[in-house]
């Protein structure tokens, strides 16, 4: 007992047992909690380097086609955006690879994503599976929250904190990253014109993610939050990071409408007029409409990819409900399977929960709240229940649960 004692000390540091938290004990050697720390921070230093270093673009470079039948595997429809970004993503990390051998000239130009289309209809979905297929630190950040530099809010710069978060602070990983900003549309100047008076929300939050989406180095707050002067700052080089905006832009509808409309003047019998599919006007859209929309020339110059998104009918809704890998239905099925219960709908539920999504205007978001409802009584219940081995939601259990669950009120909370 005698010796322990006497040995009771960091075999690192020479601690004492008094002078740490925690002293581990080895087979004949003790280490004490802060040199378990520094042991630790040099190990993620070390491998996380390596990695960043053994990250070959090459080794993940899918062909369109192939990026493409990924996405397909869990986002339904939207084969226009599927098609645009698996190709915009290919060019993107041969770009990449290109830059690593250096074997051209040419330098192919970076191709940051613009994704228009109503809310709920998939576009952080398709920006979080392509971000999966690639297996490249991924971000999502809301344009609202960005403000100029100096007023409340947070900078632009902290974009990219969430992306060396997401990379576990390997900053060669997270400068191939992608980073989905969401709600670019909100960040719109108010009208087409300059503005003489500064716009805190708008045009200043545009003029300063310029900086970010083009190719520079930044330097990065790593906890986030505002810079100040003794913050060790992270340089971070944006120039092989792609960024994808996303945004519904509300009412840009009317501007394309316009934009047609004018352009049809002058040639009275349009023959494509009736081919429009006034449905969907998003299809037609151009950078000159969300120019008008209120986005500065700049920022529309350094997202050149612009596609759009589909609104979805009833059966997208209803492929969305059944066929994705990782479906909606396909989880409550497993959670029962827990449970060892065997799940299954009727197919007229199917239908229901559809018509209540499109009725409350909920698109596919809508789905999974209206699946809550119905479910919860089932998923409270069941697991205390040993007789029940297999569970069938009829239409009359679904449309009961649902009513009972008083979806109007839940809905508006
Ligand atoms: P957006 O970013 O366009 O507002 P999201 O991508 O966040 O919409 O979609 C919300 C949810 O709706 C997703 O998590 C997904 O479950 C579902 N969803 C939306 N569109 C699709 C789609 N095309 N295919 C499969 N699921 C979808």
């Amino acid at each position: 007992m005698a010796k322990q004692n006497k040995e009771s000390r960091c075999s690192f540091c020479g601690s004492g047992k008094q002078d740490t938290l925690m002293l581990i004990e080895g087979l004949d050697a003790f280490i004490c909690d802060k040199c378990v720390a520094q042991a630790n921070q040099l190990l993620v230093q070390e491998l996380g380097s390596k990695k960043g270093k053994a990250l070959d673009p090459s080794i993940t470079l899918l062909k369109p086609q192939e990026i493409k039948a990924h996405i397909d595997q869990y986002v339904i429809g939207q084969d226009d955006a599927k098609k645009v970004l698996s190709v915009a993503v290919y060019n993107h990390y041969k770009r990449l690879s290109q830059k690593v051998d250096k074997a051209d000239e040419i330098e192919i130009e970076k191709s940051n994503i613009m994704l228009v289309g109503e809310t709920g209809t998939g576009k952080t979905l398709l920006a979080k599976t392509i971000a999966k297929i690639l297996h490249v630190p991924f971000c999502i950040c809301d344009a609202t929250v960005l403000t100029e530099a100096g007023y409340v809010g947070e900078d632009v710069e902290s974009i990219l904190t969430r992306l060396l978060q997401a990379a576990d602070y390997d900053v060669a990983s997270a400068e191939r990253g992608i980073v989905y900003i969401d709600e670019v549309d909100k960040v719109a100047r108010k009208s087409d014109n300059p503005s003489i008076t500064r716009d805190v929300s708008g045009e200043g939050v545009q003029q300063a993610l310029l900086k970010i989406l083009e190719g520079t180095v930044v330097n990065v707050p790593p906890q986030g939050g505002r810079k100040h002067p003794d913050q060790k700052m992270i340089p971070v080089n944006t120039n092989n990071i792609l960024f994808i905006c996303g945004g519904a832009f509300d009412g840009i509808e009317r501007k394309i409408a316009n934009r047609l409309r004018t352009q049809a003047v002058g040639y009275k019998v349009k023959k494509d007029d009736d081919e429009l599919d006034l449905k969907n006007l998003y299809k037609y859209i151009t950078p000159q409409d969300l120019k008008s929309f209120g986005l500065i020339p700049e920022l529309i110059g350094r997202v050149p990819v612009l596609t759009h998104l589909n609104p979805l009918d009833k059966a997208a809704l209803r492929n969305i409900l059944t066929e994705p890998k990782n479906s909606l239905l396909r989880q409550y099925v497993k959670l029962f399977e827990y449970e060892n219960v065997k799940l299954v709908f009727e197919d007229e539920v199917l239908d229901f929960i559809v018509d209540k999504a499109m009725e409350y205007k909920l698109g596919a978001r809508g789905l999974r709240s209206i699946c809550e409802a119905i479910m919860l009584d089932a998923m409270f219940d069941v697991p205390s229940d040993d007789s029940v081995q297999e569970l069938s939601i009829t239409l009359d259990y679904a449309v009961e649960k649902f009513e009972k669950a008083d979806f109007k009120k839940l809905k508006a909370a």
